[in-house]
């Protein structure tokens, strides 16, 4: 490969939906699976008689490699050739955001969207040409109550949006580590992990109520006629996008849950309004968590929306709901 840009080859916004099977609880409480998948092109899922369609559609038994494989790994390159990218999981709570976009690391056949991007990027990059010298590092953060927290280093609690001098936005003072192999860079998640889990009394509450973004940043530069490439790659684990119990939220808990709204439905605006054409005004700049996207959503750039779902008759509203969701982003 040559340090030129190509055209990607697909649209920028792809939109898939995966099914997870019905949980323990799920079962025990005698919910129904209500969901159908009509048509053997794996991109329509029916519930309640309306037919939702999709670029892909993972029912309850797919496993971490197909999704990865038929979601995920055509950003690599795509990365490679200095591309930016996004891939977000969007659902409620407990629907299979963190099982899709990291699993278990550990696992190789449980390894989520991640890990297996990681290792990917390095796999390619040892069969690349010996004059292209690559710099990869990243960074790790979670965006609650739209402040944004370092999880490598807990004393950075507020950090702050700038733009660059192309006007691209950043997070400055994030915390950026330079990785050489995989197992550095599953290192550096458990770093952030165990930071995130020290911080809060209730990680499964704290996760459902913040986004967790990974960024991966490749550089690389040809040796012999200089020419630099650059792409990032957003992995975003987004707050749970649930309503909030209809009876009893207040205080803090209902604060929260306005805050996520807000940035849910701000990133949904964004994403709709690329879906459109929109050129003339995408609303970037009413959440943080746009505004660091700015350059790796639309545009020239590649975003996988991997919206998560349950099967079962008691998640239903929200479950439509998401799929709403990924109904307004094609
Ligand atoms: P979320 O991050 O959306 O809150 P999780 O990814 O933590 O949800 O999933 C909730 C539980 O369901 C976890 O125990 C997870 O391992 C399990 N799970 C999620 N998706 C699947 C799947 N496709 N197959 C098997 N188990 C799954
Ligand atoms: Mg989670």
């Amino acid at each position: 490969m040559s340090a030129e840009r190509e055209v990607p080859a697909e649209d920028s916004i792809k939109v898939v939906c995966r099914f997870r099977p019905l949980n323990d609880s799920e079962v025990k409480a005698g919910s129904q699976f209500i969901v159908k998948f009509p048509g053997e092109e794996d991109s329509c899922v029916s519930i309640g008689g309306k037919v939702y369609m999709f670029d892909k559609v993972f029912k309850p038994n797919a496993t971490q490699e197909k999704v990865y494989n038929e979601a995920a790994r055509s950003i690599v390159k795509d990365v490679l050739c200095g591309y930016n990218g996004t891939i977000f999981a969007y659902g409620q709570t407990s629907s299979g955001k963190t099982h899709t976009m990291e699993g278990v690391i550990s696992q190789p056949h449980l390894q989520g969207i991640i890990p297996r991007i990681v290792n990917d990027i390095f796999n390619h990059i040892y069969l690349m040409e010996e004059n292209l010298e690559f710099h990869i590092k990243v960074s790790y953060f979670e965006i609650y109550m739209d402040k944004i927290r370092d999880l490598l280093d807990v004393s950075k609690v507020n950090l702050s949006v700038h733009e660059d001098k192309n006007r691209c936005p950043y997070v400055k003072g994030a915390t950026e580590r330079f990785v050489s192999s995989p197992e550095e860079v599953f290192e550096v998640i458990e770093e952030g992990k165990s930071n995130r889990h020290v911080a809060v009394t209730n990680m499964n509450e704290h996760s459902s109520r913040s986004h967790s973004v990974f960024l991966i940043n490749v550089k690389q530069e040809n040796l012999e006629n200089q020419k630099k490439l650059s792409g990032k790659l957003y992995l975003v684990d987004l707050a749970g996008s649930e309503k909030v119990g209809k009876t009893g939220a207040e205080g803090v808990v209902l604060d929260e849950a306005k805050n996520i709204n807000k940035s849910l439905s701000a990133l949904g605006n964004v994403i709709s309004a690329l879906a459109d054409g929109n050129k003339s005004h995408i609303p970037y700049r009413d959440s943080k968590l746009t505004r660091i996207l700015q350059e790796s959503l639309g545009g020239n750039a590649r975003t996988t929306i991997v919206i998560c779902c349950s099967p079962a008759a008691f998640n239903e509203a929200e479950t439509k709901s998401t799929l709403e969701f990924g109904r307004r982003a094609k």
